[in-house]
């Protein structure tokens, strides 16, 4: 395969249409490239910026290799597609990064069995398997004695979907049949103090490359607000970007990866879950850093040099849920009359609650300043 890189005026083919896709190709259309992308959607947020939007099932190998074949480096917004989709493509083009890391993180049980076999800190946890009879023998072997604990589903979560907090065996029952009996992981709750998170790049060359952890504030187990730089000193970012560089080693990343860690009552880290892409949390950097986590994974799928990571200016995101139209069309004018607030929206038309809309974006002297702007920016839309 061709491992020379792939220059402006090529095109890059996004598996996946979301808003991560959007972000990813305003940055590729930037710098000169074409986009073309794949997914089971229509007029969605990334196809509405793309030079050409496929909308077919990922199941589809025979409509997928002939995209592969269209583009010159393939690449995926979104880390739930099949794998069997992943190695279609690869028959056809590049693929970065390789199907191989979309594997171990789409899987919360192989995620967290890779950090566990590698030495890297992670909550204690059980795999919860299905029995011959549709039953889950573990479950109750388990439950007993394991204490206070998030049921959650091996596969296909996002946003907080598919988990449950449970701590008896009935609870744990009931949880496991409305996830509708399937495979899952039984973890330990973590009683943290805070959360951060680390987006790193890694180059084709395997540079790496990290952003200044952030900090960030979940609601109903969906991100809601994130500010950078994290307030929680140099040993602490330097002990989370030193985990984060193995784990993008072990790895083997050609591409953008976060890890979302827990920092608990006692100081310590403990990795919560990676994203093989571009991270909600890392919205900021586009306005506030000399290169966005978007152009960085442009940069290292297209095998280019990274850019500096280096953050101009303190800054908060907070997230625009469907929530925020219930009282009717939110109030623009009136958050965009702070000066220094910044509105990203994704073109989705349907503003359903919990669905993930756009994000207000703010910089400022200090990341709790710029978080206060933020937030207020986002009071003000209501009508
Ligand atoms: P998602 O893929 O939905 O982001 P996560 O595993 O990151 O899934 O869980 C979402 C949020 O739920 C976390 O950011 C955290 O706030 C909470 N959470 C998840 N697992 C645990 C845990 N073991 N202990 C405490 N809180 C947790
Ligand atoms: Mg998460």
């Amino acid at each position: 395969m061709n491992k020379a890189p792939v220059l402006p005026g090529s095109t890059i083919g996004v598996l996946g249409s979301g808003q991560l896709g959007r972000m990813f190709a305003i940055s590729a259309r930037r710098m000169g490239y074409r986009v073309h992308t794949y997914s089971p959607d229509r007029d969605s947020p990334t196809g509405q910026i793309a030079d050409v939007e496929i909308d077919a099932p990922y199941e589809d190998l025979d409509r997928v290799r002939q995209f592969a074949s269209a583009v010159d480096v393939v690449t995926f917004e979104f880390e739930n597609v099949p794998a069997p989709t992943a190695e279609a493509a690869a028959e056809c083009t590049l693929v970065r990064p390789a199907g191989e890391v979309l594997h171990t993180t789409q899987h919360r049980l192989r995620e967290k069995t890779f950090l566990r076999n590698h030495g890297f800190p992670v909550t204690r946890f059980e795999p919860i398997a299905v029995d011959a009879d549709g039953g889950a023998d573990d479950l109750c072997r388990v439950v007993s004695g394991f204490g206070p604990a998030i049921l959650k589903t091996a596969g296909f979560g996002y946003d907080g979907k598919g988990q449950f907090r449970v701590e008896t065996l009935a609870e744990a029952q009931a949880a496991w049949d409305a996830m509708g009996r399937q495979e899952a992981i039984l973890e330990a709750l973590v009683d943290f103090e805070a959360e951060l998170s680390v987006v790193g790049v890694r180059g084709a060359d395997g540079q790496c490359m990290f952003y200044a952890p952030s900090c960030n504030h979940h609601v109903a187990g969906i991100l809601d607000v994130s500010f950078s730089p994290a307030p929680f000193g140099r040993q602490m970012a330097n002990e989370a970007i030193r985990i984060a560089r193995g784990i993008l080693e072990q790895l083997n990343v050609t591409g953008v990866l976060c890890v979302e860690f827990f920092l608990t009552r006692d100081h310590t880290l403990l990795v919560n879950e990676l994203a093989p892409r571009p991270h909600n949390s890392g919205h900021l950097t586009i306005d506030a850093c000399v290169t966005s986590q978007f152009e960085q994974q442009l940069r290292s799928v297209c095998g280019l040099p990274l850019g500096s990571t280096e953050m101009l200016r303190p800054a908060a995101m907070a997230n625009l849920l469907g929530d925020t139209w219930t009282g009717g069309e939110p109030k623009w004018e009136a958050a965009l009359a702070l000066p220094e607030v910044k509105l990203h929206l994704y073109g989705k038309s349907e503003p359903r609650p919990g669905r993930k809309m756009g994000h207000l974006a703010a910089t400022a002297a200090t990341a709790p300043l710029a978080e206060r702007l933020v937030r207020k920016a986002r009071s003000r839309l209501s009508r």
